[in-house]
């Protein structure tokens, strides 16, 4: 995982890039929810389940049949919209976008993008993200530092750039 905090800044950009109108705040939030939901799993070690499991780290939970299951039962249960289908769209690519950023960082395993359909792990090519230590104390390390300088030119940056350009195309 990238630090979890990260994560949300992926739904936040791609907010601003569907139709004004289109989400409501409570599903920009979910969207915020879900883009951290799949390291969920790693409540799994305290059970026995090993990190390369079909539910291990990086597993079941980061899969993208996972993101459309997701997307789909909180499009259900949330208040009704007359553009369910964007809240859905949105709310998927918000839970996806959490296993392609994994996949663009430097340790652990890969991420079973297929899973349950292939237990294949995957990473990109160019893995420019370190990933984060385990445990909060040491995020307060030079590692964790180097770790918060990599999140904000790799997640952040790009991220605050979307969200501005999509915000100034809706201003014209
Ligand atoms: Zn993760």
């Amino acid at each position: 995982m990238s630090t979890i905090v990260s994560h949300a800044a992926v739904p936040i950009a791609l907010s601003a890039c569907f139709p004004d109108r289109g989400l409501s705040p409570e599903a920009v939030q979910w969207g915020v929810v879900c883009s951290m939901i799949p390291d969920l799993d790693v409540i799994g070690f305290a059970f026995g389940v090993r990190y390369g499991d079909s539910w291990g780290h990086r597993g079941m939970t980061h899969s993208i049949f996972f993101a459309a299951c997701l997307g789909a039962l909180l499009t259900a249960v949330l208040p009704c919209t007359d553009r369910s289908w964007l809240v859905f769209l949105f709310l998927f690519l918000s839970t996806a976008s959490h296993p392609l950023i994994d996949a663009l960082t430097n340790g652990g395993l890969g991420v079973a993008f297929f899973a349950p359909f292939s237990k294949r792990r995957y990473f990109f090519a160019q893995r420019p993200l370190a990933v984060p230590p385990i445990g909060i104390l040491a995020f307060f390390s030079a590692y964790g530092f180097y770790v918060l300088k990599s999140e904000i030119r790799w997640i952040w940056l790009p991220c605050g750039l979307v969200f501005g350009i999509a915000h100034a195309l809706k201003g014209f």
